[in-house]
C-alpha cells in the first residue's frame, strides 16, 4: 500500500482503456455547457485511521463502489470544492488561487468532522487531474476546465459518529457559460426558507447545504426567477447570499458593499478577489450588514446603482430584479451595470493570463 507519510507524492496512473474519441470530445468542447460532461480520468486518495492518506491514484473516470452502509449515504458527511483551470494565450495551463480552495476545504473538513488533507496534496491532486486530461479544455470563448475535488465518508457503519474511513476524489468537467440563457442580468426570488443558521454549517462547503437549497431554488424557478436569495435565519432581514454565490452592492458614490462573513455565509474566493480588485481601483469596499428593506429603498432612490452575484462557476452575474412576497424592485436599468462589467473583466483577464497578476493569484501548472 502506498502511504503518504513522506512528502513525496507519487500517484499511480492507470490510463483510460477506451478514452473518449477525439471527434466526440471536440463536439463537447465546442459546446460544453456546465457540469454535464466529464473527462476521461479522475483522481482518488483514501484515508483511514491506521494509514492516514494513502493510495493516491489517477484512474479512468467511472462509477465508484460504496458499501450501502457508507456514512456519506446516510448522514451526509461530504464536502467539496470548485475551481477552474484555464488555458492561457501562450498555451500554458493555470489555476486561480488553488491554495485558497485547499484552505477552505480543510475548514469544511473540520466542521464536518473529517480528516484534513495537506494543502500540498490537495494541489498535487489537482495538478494530476489537469495533466491527465489536458486535452479537455473547451475551445469556446470564456471556457475553462472546471475541477470538483470532494471527500466522502466511506465507513460502513450506521451509528452516529464521525466515520473512520474517507475517500477524496477529483473529477473534471469542461465548462462554458454557467447560466443557460446567458441572460445579461438575473432575477432573484427572496426565499422564506433559510440556507444557514448561526452555529450551523453555512460557512462550510458541504453537499447538505445544497440539498437544503433545492426546494427554495425550485420555488424561485416556478415563480419565473433565475436564482434564490437567502436572508439571515434569526431576523429574516439581512441579506446573506444566493444558494451558491456571494452578493455585492454598488452605490452611486462609487463604493461597494458585501455582506460581512458572519459564520453563515460561505467565504467565496471570487468574493475575496473582487474586494481586492475593487480596492486596487481605488473604490471603498465595506463588509457589513445590509437589509432587504434598505436595498429596496436605495434602489428606489437611486443611491444603489448595481448589484451582482459572484462565484467560481458563473464568475460575476449582474442582478436585474429582486422579487419577494412584498413585491419586486429593479436594480438600476435592470440590465448589466458598468462597474459590474468592469470588475468581471478585470478578474477574468487575470484568470485567463490576459492581464498582469499583481496579487500573485495565478499558479502555472504546465
Ligand atoms: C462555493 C460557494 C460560493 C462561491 O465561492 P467561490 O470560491 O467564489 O466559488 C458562494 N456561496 C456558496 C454557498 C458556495 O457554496
Amino acid at each position: 500500500m502506498a502511504t503518504l507519510a513522506d512528502s513525496a507524492t507519487r500517484f499511480a496512473r492507470t490510463p483510460h482503456p477506451a478514452p473518449t474519441p477525439a471527434a466526440v470530445r471536440d463536439e463537447v468542447l465546442a459546446n460544453p455547457g456546465f457540469g454535464t460532461r466529464f473527462t476521461d480520468h479522475m483522481v482518488s486518495i483514501d484515508w483511514s485511521e491506521e494509514a492516514g492518506w494513502h493510495n493516491p491514484e489517477v484512474l479512468p473516470y467511472g462509477p465508484i463502489a460504496l458499501d450501502p452502509a457508507a456514512s456519506v449515504l446516510h448522514y451526509a458527511q461530504e464536502i467539496f470544492e470548485g475551481l477552474k483551470a484555464y488555458r492561457h494565450p501562450d498555451g500554458s495551463m493555470a489555476l486561480f488561487r488553488p491554495q485558497a480552495n485547499a484552505k477552505r476545504f480543510n475548514a469544511s473538513a473540520r466542521r464536518l468532522a473529517m480528516p484534513e488533507l495537506p494543502e500540498k496534496l490537495f494541489i498535487a491532486a489537482i495538478r494530476e487531474m489537469v495533466a491527465a486530461d489536458k486535452d479537455w479544455f473547451p475551445t469556446v470563448e470564456g471556457g475553462s476546465l472546471y475541477l470538483r475535488p470532494f471527500m466522502i465518508a466511506t465507513e460502513a457503519f450506521l451509528g452516529v459518529r464521525a466515520a473512520k474511513s474517507y475517500r477524496f476524489l477529483v473529477i473534471a468537467s469542461p465548462a462554458g457559460n454557467y447560466f443557460k440563457s446567458g441572460a445579461p442580468a438575473v432575477s432573484l426570488w427572496v426565499s422564506d426558507y433559510t440556507r444557514a443558521a448561526p452555529g450551523g454549517t453555512g460557512a462550510a462547503k458541504c453537499g447538505g447545504n445544497y440539498a437544503a437549497s433545492l426546494v427554495p431554488t425550485a420555488e424561485a424557478f416556478a415563480k419565473g426567477h433565475d436564482q434564490v436569495l437567502f436572508l439571515d435565519a434569526s431576523e429574516h432581514k439581512w441579506i446573506e447570499e444566493l444558494g451558491g454565490m456571494n452578493v455585492f452592492f454598488a452605490f452611486a458614490d462609487g463604493s461597494l458593499l458585501t455582506p460581512a462573513l458572519s459564520g453563515t455565509i460561505l467565504e467565496g474566493v471570487t468574493r475575496d478577489s473582487l474586494i481586492a480588485l475593487a480596492r486596487d481601483e481605488g473604490l471603498t469596499v465595506r463588509e457589513d450588514k445590509y437589509s432587504l428593506d434598505q436595498w429596496r429603498t436605495d434602489a428606489a432612490s437611486g443611491q444603489l446603482v448595481e448589484a451582482f452575484a459572484c462565484g467560481t462557476a458563473a464568475v460575476v452575474t449582474p442582478i436585474g430584479k429582486v422579487a419577494g412576497h412584498d413585491g419586486e424592485f429593479t436594480i438600476g436599468s435592470g440590465g448589466p451595470g458598468q462597474l459590474t462589467g468592469k470588475l468581471k473583466a478585470r478578474l477574468t483577464a487575470i484568470q485567463r493570463g490576459e492581464a498582469p497578476d499583481p496579487h500573485g493569484w495565478v499558479m502555472r501548472i504546465g
